[in-house]
C-alpha cells in the first residue's frame, strides 16, 4: 500500500492519533532522546530507531537503523527498493548522512543497492570523501559488500509504463511522484544526527540528482544548535541551500518551526508563482529536543517518537 493511501486509512483511524505540530518552549530539561522523521511512513522508521535511543544508543545508528525501514520495504515508491525509476526506467537513488561531530558522507545516482544510506555511512567512515556518484558509488558499495539487486518492482514498472504512454512530467504536491524519508535525533548523550534517502522524483531526467544527497541542502546537523532535513521539489531546496538555512536560523534565535517557515518563505521570495504549484516541506530538531515543520503545500506529515510515544503530526502550511 501507498504511503499516502496508508496516511488516508490512518486518519479514518481517528483524529486522536494526531497532534498539533509541537513547538515548546523550553523550560530548563532537554527532551531526549527523540527521533522525528519525515511523513507517514516515518512512524516505522521512528520504531526501528527507538530501539537504539531508548537503549542508550548513538543517533547515528538510529538514523540509519530508521532510514533503512522504508529504503527496504518494496511497497514504498519514493525510497529505495520499489522506488519509482527515472524516464528511462532506471531506479537511482540518492542519500546521506551525518553525524555530532560534523563527519558526512553520500551517494547520488547510486543504482542497483536497497541501502544507500548505509552506502553513504561507508563514504563517511572509510573514504576521505563526502560524495561518491553513479557507477563510482555502486563500485564502492560492491567492495565493502553489498550486493547488486533488482530496484524496479513490477509494480513501479507498470507505473512508470503507464506514465510513458504520455510521458508528461509535472510534479504535483503530495502525491506519490516525490517523497523522501528525512530523519533526526538526539540520543541520551545530547548528540545529533540525521539522515535522508530517498529514489527523487518519479520519472526525473536520467542523471538527477535532488537536494537529498546534498549536505545543506537536504539535511544538515550542527551539535551545538540543532539538524533540519528536507523533503519536497528538490531544485527549490537546493536553490536556498534550505536545511543549513534552517540549522542557521535557529542559531539565531528562532524556533524549529519558525525556522522552517522563513526557509518556506525564502522559496516563496524567489518565486511566487512556481511556489504555488510545488510541494516543500522542512523537519527541525534543536539540541533541546524541541522541534517543529513547516511546508508549502497543505499535507505533509511527520512523526515524532520521544519517551512519551510515536505520534503522526500535521505540518504547518502556508497554503
Ligand atoms: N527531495 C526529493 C528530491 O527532490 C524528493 C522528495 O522529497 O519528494 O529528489
Amino acid at each position: 500500500m501507498t504511503s499516502r493511501r496508508k496516511f488516508i486509512k490512518l486518519s479514518a483511524l481517528g483524529a486522536s492519533l494526531f497532534s498539533t505540530p509541537s513547538v515548546f518552549a523550553f523550560r530548563g530539561s532537554v527532551n531526549k532522546p527523540i527521533v522525528l522523521s519525515t511523513w507517514d511512513f516515518g512512524m516505522q522508521a521512528n520504531v526501528a530507531a527507538w530501539k537504539i535511543l531508548s537503549d542508550g544508543g548513538r543517533a547515528l545508528d538510529a538514523v540509519e537503523a530508521g532510514a533503512r525501514v522504508p529504503e527496504g520495504d518494496a511497497k514504498e515508491s519514493s525510497v529505495g527498493l520499489g522506488g519509482l525509476p527515472d524516464r528511462n526506467g532506471r531506479v537511482t537513488l540518492d542519500a546521506c548522512i551525518m553525524d555530532e561531530e560534523g563527519n558526512c558522507g553520500s551517494v547520488a545516482f547510486l543504482q542497483h543497492i536497497v541501502h544507500p544510506i548505509s552506502v553513504a555511512r561507508k563514504v563517511m567512515e572509510k573514504t576521505p570523501h563526502v560524495m561518491l556518484v553513479g557507477d563510482g558509488a555502486l563500485q564502492f558499495a560492491l567492495a565493502n559488500g553489498f550486493t547488486k539487486e533488482k530496484l524496479l518492482t513490477k509494480e513501479s514498472e507498470k507505473t512508470w509504463r503507464e506514465w510513458k504512454k504520455k510521458s508528461e512530467y509535472k510534479p504535483v504536491a503530495n502525491i506519490e511522484n516525490h517523497d523522501t524519508i528525512g530523519i533526526l535525533a538526539l540520543d541520551a548523550k545530547g548528540n545529533l544526527s540525521g539522515a535522508c534517502t530517498t529514489s527523487g522524483m518519479a520519472f526525473k531526467l536520467h542523471g538527477r540528482v535532488g537536494d537529498s544527497p546534498i549536505i545543506g541542502a537536504g539535511l544538515y546537523v550542527d551539535n551545538e544548535i540543532g539538524a533540519a532535513t528536507s523533503t519536497g521539489v528538490g531544485e527549490e531546496v537546493i536553490r536556498i541551500v534550505g536545511c543549513h538555512l534552517v540549522v542557521e536560523l535557529m542559531r539565531q534565535g528562532n524556533s524549529p518551526e519558525d525556522a522552517c517557515r522563513m526557509a518556506v518563505d525564502r522559496i516563496l521570495k524567489k518565486n511566487p508563482s512556481k511556489a504555488k504549484e510545488i510541494q516543500v516541506g522542512f523537519l527541525a530538531l534543536n539540541k533541546n529536543g524541541e522541534y517543529g515543520a513547516y511546508c508549502l503545500q497543505k499535507g505533509f506529515t511527520y512523526a515524532v517518537h520521544d519517551a512519551s510515544g510515536n505520534k503522526l503530526s500535521n505540518s504547518k502550511s502556508h497554503y
